[in-house]
């Protein structure tokens, strides 16, 4: 009983660069004589249309696949698809062969990672022998994989996979539970390939054979369709592809008003498909791009870096967590995981890597429960921490992203959640790895390997200069959201995208960055404040004698800076100044903006030697914008009003002189007056002489 081909597939297949062709050239060392002798090999047994092992393939560009389908028709599809891959994959081939005959095919201890995505056994007769997952097969895979191979189980069906595990032989491999969390942040052009190769067909004269539709085959290829929508209704709890309807709301999408765009003397910003984006320089915090905001969107996993901060925050890397019965069970089976078990335990700097790199749902309920106390109380610390952070449209009603109506934020919140956690050295460098591998645990012998979904990292697909960092996001509501942090030169750029089209969640940040980095330029303000600086500040100088110090009393703080257009010059930017109004050690700030636009700021600090002297004093004069001289209290007095200052000085002068013509007066009145009497006194004398 077989499937009814396609007429014309097997033609195809059997030209197709994509497929190995020769059962004899492939038997013994074929591995070898492909690829190279000490590659590693993973097989997808039954690997459908080829979605799952391309986008394996691609994101692991040093690991090679094989792709084995029985059905020409499905394999067809794969083919196609390579065909329309920009750039090829050297790494994988398809093999259309059955499962069956496997062992004659790979040598033993050949492969290192089988997956096996056995959706295809639909439950009626799912216990069937010749099925994938059936003992009979797996004692197949036993022998041609590595002594410490691995086979990875991916299904979204609870029941079939306890089936599976039911039927595993007790061999010295392990099976992991994998999850189709496997699709998630993927980016394969999906679309309708199998109308499209039939049409492909028609045109070239050649039909779907009809003439021997006999009564079985019929029934077979009703159960072939009831197959493909089983598979369909699978996949689309983790379908990242866009339906038309989405893709046209995307392309909608890029007719938004894009409000930096809007400021006089700014660049021009890229129009993007997705519903909000930032681009945020990290220091400063001023905006670059801004469209539409503040607007509450679904974060989806992005969420996890508040998580991850505030983990971090609250414990130690060694601390240990132990994964509680709630942890495995209230997370929803389908989503994304990296299979914990209860009671399993994880240092927190492997949670933080399952957090991070895996996107591990689990993982972050634990977390939560471990930091929090309890899960609630962490969702609380979540909310006050984005409230401290200042963020004004979040609310979080989880640790992890599911969807949740009450669970929301908006870019530019994000932008600031994410601003605090790269400070976070240890985030950074978390959420920047592009592998890590979770050791054997209490429960689990085997280790884990886990593979950063962020494919603007090094080594992956949509890399890009400079990244560092990031997290990505994906539900069917939220659909793709992702924030990364990027550095070239002193400029660190944060870029968040919500709701936005796979892959182009990637290409918007790409374009934000390019933006960024190519037209503007981030200057220190201390090197380039030039308006309130005085070349010869004696007499300002003299002044701080006056009031107590022979140093400057008043500095701009070295690490202020402002990011503005490269067309513009520092001189473009006004400046307004504030006044701290909590004190030490920052007595002012100057805020800088173009068109009215936060672009950066500095603090005035009282001054230490190391830093840059700011004549203060003179800002009265040079700006409209100052706000009024007020004394602050608990502060040494600063006399800003130089106005105020130079009459001080002025009158102390003048009484001081006032002084001095009195004592000069006064010595000189006494002086004369002593002079006089001596004189009187020598007359005397001599008339006293000329008398006697
Ligand atoms: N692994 C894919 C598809 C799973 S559906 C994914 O995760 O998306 C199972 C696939 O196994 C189907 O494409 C089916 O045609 C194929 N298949 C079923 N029995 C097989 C056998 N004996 N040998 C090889 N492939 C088989």
């Amino acid at each position: 009983m077989r499937l009814r081909n396609i007429t014309g597939s097997r033609e195809i297949i059997g030209q197709s660069p994509f497929v190995l062709h020769d059962p004899e050239q492939l038997k013994g060392r074929f591995a070898k004589e492909v690829f190279g002798n000490d590659h590693e090999i993973h097989i997808e047994i039954g690997m459908g249309k080829g979605r799952f092992i391309m986008e394996m393939a691609t994101l692991h560009p040093e690991i090679n696949y094989i792709g084995i389908e029985k059905y020409s028709s499905v394999l067809l599809r794969a083919i196609q698809k390579m065909e329309q891959l920009e750039t090829p994959l050297p790494n994988l081939v398809f093999i259309r062969m059955d499962a069956e005959t496997i062992t004659e095919v790979f040598d033993h201890n050949e492969i290192a990672k089988i997956y096996l995505n056995f959706s295809d056994p639909w439950p009626k007769d799912r216990h069937a022998k010749r099925r994938l997952p059936s003992r009979e097969f797996l004692h197949r895979y036993e022998q041609i994989m590595a002594p410490e191979g691995i086979l990875e189980f991916k299904t979204d069906n609870a029941d079939l996979f306890s089936f599976a595990l039911a039927e595993a032989p007790e061999a010295g491999w392990k099976i992991l539970k994998q999850t189709t969390d496997l699709h998630h942040d993927t980016d394969m052009n999906q679309g309708n390939i199998m109308t499209e190769y039939e049409e492909r067909f028609s045109s070239a004269g050649n039909k779907i054979s009809k003439c021997v539709l006999s009564r079985v085959i019929t029934k077979m290829i009703l159960a072939f369709l009831m197959a493909s929508l089983l598979l369909t209704e699978t996949v689309k709890a983790v379908n990242t592809v866009p339906t038309e309807e989405q893709a046209a709301a995307a392309e909608n999408r890029k007719r938004m008003r894009v409000e930096s765009n809007e400021l006089t003397g700014w660049p021009e910003g890229p129009l993007l498909g997705a519903e909000s984006a930032i681009l945020m320089e990290a220091d400063t915090g001023a905006i670059l791009y801004e469209k539409n905001i503040h607007a509450r969107l679904y974060p989806a996993s992005t969420t996890k870096l508040m998580t991850g901060l505030l983990a971090l925050e609250n414990s130690t890397m060694e601390d240990v967590v132990t994964f509680s019965h709630d942890s495995i069970y209230n997370i929803e089976y389908s989503s994304s995981r990296i299979g914990i078990d209860v009671g399993e335990q994880l240092t927190m700097e492997q949670c933080l890597y399952g957090l991070l790199l895996g996107s591990a749902n689990e993982v972050a309920y634990a977390i939560a429960e471990y930091i929090g106390g309890s899960y609630d109380h962490f969702i609380e610390m979540m909310n006050e921490r984005a409230e401290a952070l200042g963020c004004k449209d979040t609310h979080f009603a989880n640790a992890n992203g599911l969807p949740q109506k009450d669970h929301y934020t908006s870019a530019y919140d994000l932008a600031i959640i994410a601003k605090e956690c790269f400070q976070n050295d240890s985030l950074a460098t978390i959420a920047g790895s592009t592998k890590y591998t979770i050791p054997p645990t209490n429960k689990q012998p085997e280790e884990r390997k886990l593979d950063n979904h962020h494919l603007m990292l090094p080594g992956f697909k949509y890399e890009y200069e400079g990244v560092i960092c990031g997290k990505t996001g994906y539900t069917s509501e939220a659909r793709q959201t992702l924030v990364t942090l990027a550095q070239r030169g002193d400029m660190r750029l944060i870029c968040v995208i919500m709701r936005e089209e796979a892959p182009d969640q990637f290409l918007d940040t790409q374009k934000l960055f390019d933006y960024g980095f190519n037209q503007f330029q981030k200057m220190n303000v201390a090197d380039n404040e030039k308006k309130y600086m005085l070349d010869a500040a004696t007499f300002f100088r003299t002044n701080y004698d006056i009031i107590g110090s022979s140093k400057p009393i008043l500095s701009i703080n070295p690490n202020g800076y402002i990011v503005i257009p490269k067309i513009s010059s520092f001189t473009d930017a006004d400046v307004a100044i504030t006044y701290s109004d909590h004190g030490n050690p920052d007595v002012a700030t100057l805020t800088y903006t173009i068109d009215d636009h936060f672009v950066g700021n500095a603090t005035i600090d009282y001054a230490d030697n190391s830093t840059r002297t700011f004549e203060f004093a003179n800002i009265l004069v040079d700006s409209e914008k100052v706000i009024p001289q007020k004394v602050i209290p608990d502060h040494k007095i600063i006399f800003i009003d130089t106005n105020k200052l130079v009459i001080r000085v002025v009158f102390c002068l003048a009484c001081i002189f006032a002084v001095l013509v009195i004592i000069y007066g006064i010595r000189r009145y006494v002086t004369s007056d002593r002079r006089r009497q001596r004189m009187k006194r020598k007359r005397f004398r001599k008339w006293n002489k000329k008398l006697f």
